[in-house]
């Protein structure tokens, strides 16, 4: 893991990481699958990084068709993207999009 708590979080590192929507209190945050690091957001600042183990991310996870934003299988129903507010239809299969 590249992130070095003296020097706080590689800019590269958070670049890399996509928007997610968490469950489990998270809320809001942004994760780097191959650093394997998630950093939690309030407000607009990053308050804290995790480690990605144990949370619970899946391949298919539903995207935000507003902002694009990933939002976790795991989340209480109705899912909603917390960074635009829009509501995630996840009966819908979509098909894999690269
Ligand atoms: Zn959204």
């Amino acid at each position: 893991m590249r992130i070095d708590p003296e020097n706080g979080i590689s800019y590269e590192v958070l670049r890399e990481a996509v928007p997610y929507t968490l469950s489990k209190g998270y809320k809001r945050g942004f994760v780097n699958f191959e650093e394997e690091v998630v950093f939690l957001v309030a407000g607009d600042k990053i308050t804290t990084t995790i480690p990605l183990e144990g949370l619970e991310f899946s391949e298919d996870d539903p995207e935000c068709p507003e902002c694009g934003t990933r939002i976790q299988k795991t989340c209480r129903k109705p899912r909603k993207c917390r960074f635009c507010s829009t509501r995630i239809q996840t009966e819908v299969e979509y098909p894999s999009a690269s």
